[in-house]
């Protein structure tokens, strides 16, 4: 009897036009380029790399439209007309009135920080991001991690990892006084548990809390239309919502929010800080034109603008974040059929390897997330980026690495850019790996910047 068909397939929303030809390298090419660039996937040359998984973020393919918005760029020094475009579309996708462009996320994170901490302060937030953290630190706040303790277990199945934890957060406040907490830094989906969402119900319920205490609300939106996405399929009530809809509700609670553009606007760089708060606005402004440029471009061109503000219509588009999100599911289940240990459920933006699971016989101080990360861009090309303990930086106070939970391997899609057949090589790739993982060795740290390490660190294999 012929096959036949049991469940039907379903495609990307979109077709290539333009295409960019990537260069293929031998295992020995790439043995030598990754022990002459220090073991570090972020110190690769580009064209050295064939399926890239560092990041989403600013890789993004643009659509036709987009680009055709780049070629009406108003580059006026002063209220370029792309501005006005880009700050309807915060308002009436975003829902807040108050805009401040900036040249990336970590800008706007900047001049948030700088504004509302004051030194000896308290940031909460669940669990942490890298250059979030740093920009809180160095306004000399201490940040504190309220995530539920499931987003620390890579195998807890809980649908909203991203949650804050209430009791977590009450025993702050008990401790330090809510007069020390200037806000709550909450993000949603968390990146580093592994693109897990937050629920509404959670962003309520700590809001009440936070109203309660009279403490503010910032949501750092990077990829909150993926976090609309998993409430729309996975939280009740919200199925036959939007995902526009969803989005402005999230964004109700805060009084005010940080974006980089570089991933859910799918453009290539760009940033948005927007709030509620006029004075906090008129501060920002003030400040933006200090470290990015004035207050109507923030470091960017005219056609960034409008590339961002074209993005914002594309990215609440349900097909194109189904699409963006179920290319990640397919090459996540295609893992699990081999037994490859992820972070689960399968987050938005990237698949994260369990290292510790991977590698267990490797210590956390013989950096097996970094280890792993190399050993895959050797078999095959493919780079991904450590996410554990090298990214986890140091303790400022005491100096010692901290140690965390998760020891993950980041393979991060890029949106609109890479097909299936790259997402099967991929996974080959892991799988041949994880048939050879008893014979890995570990890694030493030879050279460690005093800043977001991950980035410029060079280590040396151990023998
Ligand atoms: C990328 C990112 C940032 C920082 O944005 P940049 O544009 O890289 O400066 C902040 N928060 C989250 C969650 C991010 O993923």
């Amino acid at each position: 009897m012929a096959k036949r068909i049991v469940k039907r397939s379903w495609a990307e929303n979109f077709k290539i036009k333009v295409v960019e030809p990537i260069k293929m390298t031998t295992r020995e090419y790439r043995e030598k380029v990754a022990k002459e660039t220090g073991y570090n996937t972020f110190l690769l040359k580009s064209e050295d790399v064939y399926i890239d998984l560092l990041t989403d973020s600013g890789t993004n393919a643009m659509s036709d439209n987009q680009w055709a918005g780049m070629m009406i760029g108003d580059e006026a020094y002063a209220g370029s007309r792309n501005f006005y475009h880009l700050w309807d579309n915060v308002k009436k996708y975003y829902g807040i009135p108050y805009f401040v462009p900036t040249h990336q996320g970590r800008a706007a994170e900047h001049l948030v920080s700088k504004i509302l901490i004051k030194p000896g302060d308290f940031v909460p937030g669940n669990m942490y991001f890298t250059t979030t953290r740093l920009h809180q630190e160095l306004a000399g706040a201490t940040f504190v991690d309220v995530i539920i303790d499931e987003a620390h277990d890579p195998a807890n199945l809980h649908p909203f990892k991203g949650n804050i934890d209430l009791g977590k957060l009450d025993k702050l406040v008990k401790e330090v006084g809510a007069k020390k907490i200037p806000y709550i830094s909450f993000a949603a989906p968390v990146n580093m548990a592994g693109g897990q969402p937050v629920s509404m119900a959670n962003i309520k319920e700590v809001e009440k809390f936070c109203q309660k205490h009279g403490i503010k609300m910032w949501l750092d939106a990077t990829r909150a239309v993926e976090n609309a996405y998993f409430i729309k399929m996975r939280e009740k009530g919200y199925a036959q919502k939007t995902i526009a809809q969803i989005l402005k509700e999230m964004c109700s609670h805060f009084e005010g929010i940080w974006v980089s553009a570089k991933k859910d606007l799918m453009v290539n760089i760009g940033g948005i800080l927007a709030t509620r708060n006029k004075r906090v606005f008129e501060e920002a402004r003030n400040l933006v034109v200090v470290y990015e440029g004035l207050h109507t471009y923030g470091g960017l061109a005219g056609r960034d603008m409008e590339a961002m503000a074209r993005g914002i219509e594309e990215m609440v588009d349900f097909d194109t974040i189904k699409a963006r999100i179920g290319q990640v599911e397919y090459f996540g289940k295609r893992l699990m059929e081999y037994k490859v240990p992820i972070v689960q459920p399968i987050g938005g933006h990237a698949i994260f390897l369990d290292a510790k699971k991977f590698l267990p016989h490797l210590k956390q101080i013989e950096f097996p997330a970094q280890t792993l990360a190399n050993e895959i861009y050797i078999d095959s090309g493919v780079r991904g980026m450590e996410r554990g303990i090298v990214s986890a930086g140091r303790n400022p106070k005491t100096g010692e690495h901290n140690m965390p939970k998760l020891e993950l391997v980041r393979l991060t899609f890029p949106r609109r850019v890479y097909t299936q057949a790259h997402i099967d090589v991929a996974t080959e790739s892991v799988v041949a790996v994880f048939d050879e993982r008893k014979k890995i060795k570990g890694l030493k740290m030879v050279y460690e910047p005093k800043y977001l390490r991950f980035f410029q660190a060079r280590f040396d294999k151990l023998k």
